[in-house]
């Protein structure tokens, strides 16, 4: 791997996201429970750290059987459990690593009401302890040791495609989205493996989802995601025009897309007020295909949420406090909004 800028591996003790210093976090968790999911393909443990109780769910049918019956409350009755589940879902492509550090901050403030900076968020402790929020900071941990950078603050959109997206031995960088034309990457064929693939060169947003084997990262996604029936879940990525949420999506329920559209706009004015400048524009028209998202709300119900953070790129500049700042007031939104209506109905 090329060291493009020696500040991209350098980072304040507030922005936990190497690796290692995940896992020493997530070692001394006391106030939550801590296990790990499954296995990436490179053999890394994916772990989870949940805070708040887990109610038993009574089902009596599959999520799609239930919707066709009319009767969601089939599969998940919402009122039958005393409060609602949050899961969030970061580095799935491991260079986009700004999810992780605000996934850990937020079990610093839920352990603590304080960030790792200090910095009290009375509000958003207040709405996380109304509810079971479950964690996996590191979903894809073959990609974020690889990618190895702790943050692309000052760096060029060649140094985000580098390491995020990987470079092949003829010395072209692959970019988005030209990089998904190929699925999985040619590992053998690349000088580096960018932060994007799983060991195989998996992009687990594009897994062969209805296939008899997936990617472990997604078999471990899935299996949690149906054990924990969350009412949302947000996967946590990066790109230089955000902030944003992804809103409307086409493939899931109206209902679900009128809800991602009141949180993405939600979200756009908290961070409007608090000078984060988030995306000039919202989208007028339904967007997207079909996604790891995507199966995992077809698998539980759940409201899929996809929120993108921006790097601090040359093109669009943030430092490290701001866009911690945009996670955590991501957080407090979207929770906000949960404790009002639950995130239902569907
Ligand atoms: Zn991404």
């Amino acid at each position: 791997m090329e060291v493009r800028n020696p500040s991209f591996f350098e980072a304040p003790p507030f922005w936990m996201v190497d690796w290692t210093e995940v896992n020493d976090y997530l070692d001394r968790v006391t106030a939550g429970e801590v296990w790990s999911i499954g296995r990436s393909h490179g053999g890394r443990p994916i772990r989870a750290v949940a805070f708040g109780e887990r109610d038993p769910i009574e089902r009596r049918a599959t999520w799609s059987s239930a919707v066709a019956a009319g009767h969601p409350e089939d599969y998940y009755d919402p009122t039958k459990r005393a409060r609602p589940v949050l899961i969030l879902i970061g580095s799935l492509h491991g260079a986009e690593m700004e999810g992780t550090a605000a996934c850990v901050n937020l079990a610093q403030v839920i352990q603590t009401g304080r960030d790792l900076r200090g910095k009290p968020w009375p509000r958003l402790a207040e709405l996380a302890a109304g509810m079971r929020v479950v964690m996996v900071p590191v979903s894809q941990p073959d990609g974020r040791i690889r990618s190895a950078i702790r943050h692309l603050v000052g760096g060029t959109m060649d140094d985000l495609y580098y390491y995020g997206q990987g470079r092949m031995r003829d010395g072209q960088i692959l970019r988005w989205p030209e990089c998904k034309r190929m699925q999985p990457v040619p590992v053998e064929q690349m000088d580096f493996v960018g932060g994007y693939y799983n060991d195989a060169g998996v992009n687990i947003q594009h897994d062969d989802f209805f296939a008899p084997q997936v990617a472990p990262e997604t078999r471990a996604l899935l299996d949690l995601i149906r054990g924990e029936t969350p009412d949302c879940f947000m996967t946590l990525h990066s790109c230089v025009e955000a902030p944003f949420i992804i809103a409307p999506e086409n493939l899931i329920s109206p209902a679900c897309q009128l809800h991602q559209v009141q949180i993405a706009a939600l979200c756009r004015q908290r961070h409007l007020q608090d000078g984060l400048r988030p995306r000039a524009y919202t989208a007028t028209e339904p967007t997207g295909g079909f996604y790891l998202h995507t199966a995992l709300h077809h698998t539980c119900g759940g409201l899929p949420l996809l929120f993108e953070f921006p790097q601090g790129v040359v093109e669009k500049p943030f430092d490290l406090d701001e866009i911690l700042d945009i996670g955590m007031s991501l957080f407090e939104e979207v929770m906000a909004y949960g404790a009002h209506c639950r995130f239902w109905p569907r």
